[in-house]
């Protein structure tokens, strides 16, 4: 019981291991490869942010290189025109005019205010090339607005910093913008945080985050940067979650696995403890194949063949018989049998001298003295000679040759004539077989079926005739089932015959029976009622 339950709980394990392990192992993959997709798809929305950005910025130096193209005198009517129409023709710019001496000197949008001494502060950053930039610069009218402005030389113009960050994203990632040479930010998308989206930049994108990702680009011509970000998908974020179910899942196979071991071991405990008692218990049958001398028709023996039924089911002998020899019950099977018989047929026997009984012995049989012994044994006293009692025996059981050749010798010594059954089927050749000194051959049905069937099958019968022949034993063909086949067998030298063309294998009222009618009548064999 505790094997079995091991077993189970050996199987469930490995039905949880079996299921979860590959599940796990695919989620793992699946999330490296979503991480690694993810990553690259951000990344290439840094190029795009940076792309604006650059845009953006060139629109701003090509709005003053257009302002200053005229040479107009700042601030005059051609001027301030001009300004108007740099503000209407670059999309990104809000405002442009002059300045100078820390003031905002003029624009269409503030109108002529050199007299109102509108400050201007120092620039926040100067480029290389004579550019000077102030971010999130106030405007003079307004509180709530904050540009970004450019200049040169006097002249200036305004930008919205979203207009830096405005790039189409359904996701809606957040950009930042960053001046590289201050590491300061320039713009940023709305709902971004500042100093989260300047650490990322700090790092070059590599934050340690379970559930943002981060990319950065640099422009190559301008000192400008872009940082964004975007939301990880974790496959593994609700991992215990997803164990439990997958787990579970695992235990649901494991413990279907398990219950079906449990089933099938439990049955074949069973079905062997079964045995075990029907053979303890000599709930066995023993029922007797006729065997006919095929010339005179007359039944000269019989087979002792078992017959177990288990809960009204008959098991076929091929079945059970394997399991004995498996679990080492063979040996009282064949007590059994041969005890069986000789209590049903012992008066058979005394009152027709010649007639005899086969008993089907097993390798095990053959390699003790122990089965010859017991024979002896129960034959002391019953006035039945040795001959009426004979051995089957397949070539197969021949296996141990050294062991089972002296056991042979020793029931042909004693007086029991032993067969070799199902004759073509083993392996053994006739050189092999003539060491044994063999009294009768039984050739198999498998051959015996060939007899007088189209030509193809039917050159085997003759053959194997002929090696029995060779062998110089006396032969029985079985499972004879068609009149045909007798006719062929006599021609061929057969002496004697077995199969249901004769008789099934009967219970011991039936044989007798059966054998005072054939008595009774002298017939010849008839075919038997099916
Ligand atoms: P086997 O010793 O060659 O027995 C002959 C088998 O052929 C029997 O099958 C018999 O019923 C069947 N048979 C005979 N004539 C005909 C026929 O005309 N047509 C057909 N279709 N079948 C026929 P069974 O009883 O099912 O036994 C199968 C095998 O199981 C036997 O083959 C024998 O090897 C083994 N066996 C049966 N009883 C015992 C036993 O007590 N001890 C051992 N060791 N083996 C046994
Ligand atoms: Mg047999
Ligand atoms: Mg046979």
């Amino acid at each position: 019981m505790i094997k079995r339950m091991s077993l189970i709980s050996a199987y469930i394990a490995l039905g949880c291991a079996a299921t979860v392990l590959p599940v796990l192992i695919s989620i793992y993959i699946a999330n490296e490869d979503v991480a690694r997709r993810e990553q690259r798809d951000l990344s290439l929305y840094a190029e795009k942010a940076m792309m604006r950005t650059e845009l953006v910025t060139y629109q701003g130096f090509a709005a003053i290189a257009d302002l200053q193209a005229e040479h107009a005198e700042p601030c005059s009517p051609e001027y301030l025109k001009r300004a108007a129409h740099v503000i209407f023709n670059y999309r990104y710019v809000r405002d442009a005019g002059a300045y100078g001496d820390g003031r905002y000197l003029c624009s269409p949008l503030l109108g002529e205010v050199r007299t109102q001494d509108v400050e201007l502060p120092p620039p926040r950053w100067r480029s290389n090339d004579g550019y000077l930039v102030w971010f999130q610069q106030k405007n003079p009218l307004s509180d709530l607005r904050e540009d970004i402005q450019i200049g040169r030389n006097g002249e200036y113009v305004s930008i919205d910093p979203q207009s830096y960050v405005d790039v189409m994203d359904p996701a809606g990632r957040a950009i930042a913008t960053i001046n590289t040479e201050l590491n300061s930010i320039v713009a940023l998308s709305s709902g971004a945080d500042p100093d989260e989206m300047l650490h990322a930049w700090k790092q070059a994108g590599r934050v340690d985050s379970d559930e943002w990702n981060y990319a950065v680009a640099r422009s190559e011509t301008r000192a400008l940067g872009v940082v964004v970000k975007g939301r990880r998908t974790s496959l593994f974020r609700d991992w215990p979650g997803l164990l439990a179910t997958w787990l579970s899942f695992g235990v649901a196979m494991g413990a279907a696995f398990g219950w079906f071991a449990f089933k099938r071991i439990s049955r074949q405990v069973s079905f062997q403890a079964s045995l075990e008692w029907a053979i303890s218990h000599k709930t066995i049958d023993v029922v007797y194949q006729p065997i006919v001398n095929l010339a005179t028709s007359e039944c000269v023996g019989v087979e002792a063949l078992a017959r177990w039924n288990l809960n009204g089911r008959d098991i076929s002998p091929n079945i059970f018989i394997a399991l004995a020899e498996q679990h080492g019950l063979i040996q009282s099977l064949t007590d059994l049998v041969f005890d069986q018989a000789l209590q049903d047929l012992a008066e058979l026997l005394r009152s027709r001298p010649s007639f005899y009984v086969s008993v089907n012995v097993s390798g095990e049989d053959l390699r003790t003295p122990r089965f010859l012994n017991l024979i002896n044994a129960r034959l002391a006293g019953t006035g039945l000679r040795p001959a009426q009692i004979r051995i089957e025996a397949t070539e197969r059981s021949f296996l141990n040759a050294d062991v089972t050749r002296q056991t042979i010798a020793a029931f042909r010594s004693a007086g029991h004539p032993v067969y070799i059954d199902d004759f073509g089927t083993g392996y053994s050749s006739l050189a092999y077989l003539q060491t044994f000194m063999i009294d009768v051959l039984k050739i198999d049905k498998s051959f015996v079926d060939t007899i007088a069937q189209d030509a193809a099958s039917s050159i085997v019968a003759p053959h194997i005739i002929e090696m029995a022949h060779e062998l110089g034993a006396e032969i029985v063909a079985e499972g004879i089932e068609r009149s045909e086949q007798v006719e062929y067998l006599v021609r061929r030298g057969v002496q004697y015959g077995q199969g249901w063309l004769f008789a099934k294998a009967m219970r011991r009222e039936e044989l007798l029976a059966w054998l005072e009618a054939r008595r009774a009548s002298h017939a010849p064999a008839q075919p038997a009622i099916q």
